[in-house]
């Protein structure tokens, strides 16, 4: 692989570009590898990344039914933030943020993040009380967040109506070195270095079925062939019910359609990340000037990769009190992405009933954000059995009653 660099882009200038080779390669699958994983999201492509950066293991294949980081990598608001309530995310979604501060040197691929700053607007009292105990929480999990007033939010947010009649913002739970990044570039770039690895991206390969024996799984069957593996990570999502269906056990998992919409694009009127959980939407600004909007779940479970007229209509109404501005704009486009959500909103990175089938899902609505620390340490749960990142996040939880209960930091959207 070449590597991207300022000397690299003169080069090619000199020769109109025609030097740039794939990023990466587009294999047949092989018989049989050392690990295969369903799923070419970013979770997906970032377990199989610190597999081999980390473990050195690189006979791995990285299996996708349609194309990669087209299913909810590609469909999401980018938000990234750790600013959550229990210990065990807290970790984990701060992992994932530290190492996106220096993921484009990483994978020598820009994946634009932005540490705009993140606030979670608090506009009823009970929120401000909510939001002062992550806050304190946070202190003693060593995540730099803190609460800023009314004031210090229009100074951020010049654009925002801080006294709105209905629901006057009444300060901010604010992480500074929260943000944005591109999402199609993080798939990218884990992609191009996996396949730099010597690892197989097959795309438009979808696994119908998972092959087992005495409590061990031996391989997939793809609509490209039969593949045998030594372990066999499942990374899909709001299809992860369906897939555990395949391999024999169920999941305490609802998949339902999450929606965004954006505006057409303006000139640059807001340069941090913000989320009003109360009336419910958040917003930022992309840097081609378009208004990111997140919008809702459908309040019934469904697997409807699309967007809906009344999820416009709610979203856009909820917020413009709020930010009287947008009532003016128009919207461009709108779509839907399928998320996995467990009953304590919190992540599932766990064994499962058979001994060589790992389990990474019920991200929710929640996950870019966690990409890399996801990877990172679902990769040392597959390569060593056990990840400290992970430990507090295996499915026997439902069973034993030990919730990771996030409702508060992840009930919203995401
Ligand atoms: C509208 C929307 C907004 C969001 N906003 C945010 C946000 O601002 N911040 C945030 O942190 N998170 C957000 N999220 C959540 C985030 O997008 C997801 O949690 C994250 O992208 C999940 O990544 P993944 O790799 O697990 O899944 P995906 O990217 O969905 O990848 C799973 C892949 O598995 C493939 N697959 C499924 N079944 C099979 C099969 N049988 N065989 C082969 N391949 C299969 C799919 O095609 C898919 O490509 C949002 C989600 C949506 C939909």
């Amino acid at each position: 692989m070449k590597r991207y660099s300022v000397f690299a882009i003169a080069r090619e200038a000199m020769r109109y570009h025609t030097g740039w080779g794939r990023a990466w390669r587009k294999p047949e699958p092989k018989r049989r590898y050392q690990v295969v994983i369903v799923g070419a999201g970013g979770h997906g492509l970032a377990t199989a990344y610190y597999l081999g950066k980390n473990f050195g293991i690189t006979d791995v294949a990285i299996l996708e039914k349609g194309w990669l980081g087209g299913g909810n990598t590609g469909r999401n608001t980018t938000i990234i933030r750790s600013n959550y309530l229990q210990d065990p995310s807290a970790a984990i979604y701060e992992k994932a943020r530290s190492l996106y501060e220096g993921l484009s040197q990483d994978l020598n691929y820009n994946v634009m993040f932005s540490p705009r700053g993140v606030m979670m607007l608090a506009q009823t009292e009970r929120e401000l009380r909510g939001y002062q105990r992550t806050v304190h929480a946070n202190r003693l999990q060593g995540i730099e967040t803190e609460m800023i007033g009314p004031r210090e939010v229009k100074r951020l947010c010049p654009i925002m109506n801080v006294d709105g009649p209905r629901y006057p913002v009444l300060g901010a739970l604010w992480q500074a070195r929260g943000g944005t990044a591109r999402h199609d570039a993080v798939a990218w770039g884990y992609a191009r270095a996996c396949s730099d690895m010597g690892m197989d991206i097959i795309q438009t390969c979808e696994v119908t079925a998972v092959r087992s024996e005495g409590g061990k799984v031996q391989g997939v069957t793809t609509t490209k062939g039969e593949i045998d593996c030594d372990k066999l990570g499942i990374v899909v999502a709001g299809h992860s019910g369906v897939m555990a269906e395949k391999a024999g056990f169920r999941l305490p998992i609802e998949s339902v359609a999450l929606q965004a919409l954006v505006s057409e694009p303006i000139k640059p009127c807001m340069d941090v990340v913000v989320m009003a959980n109360t009336v419910h939407g958040y917003m930022s600004q992309s840097d081609k000037g378009e208004m990111v909007i997140g919008g809702g779940t459908d309040g019934f479970v469904n697997y409807a990769q699309r967007g809906s007229f009344q999820h416009i209509e709610e979203t856009v109404r909820a917020l413009t009190e709020t930010f009287p501005m947008i009532s003016r704009l128009k919207m461009l486009r709108q779509w839907g992405g399928i998320v996995d959500v467990t009953g304590d909103r919190s992540p599932i990175l766990s064994k499962t009933p058979l001994g060589n089938c790992y389990l990474n899902c019920g991200w929710g609505t929640g996950g870019f954000k966690a990409i890399p620390g996801s990877g990172w340490s679902f990769a040392e749960l597959m390569a060593k059995g056990h990840s400290p990142l992970t430990a507090e996040f295996g499915l026997d939880r439902f069973r034993e009653g030990r919730f990771i209960d996030e409702s508060v930091a992840a009930g919203v959207a995401h």
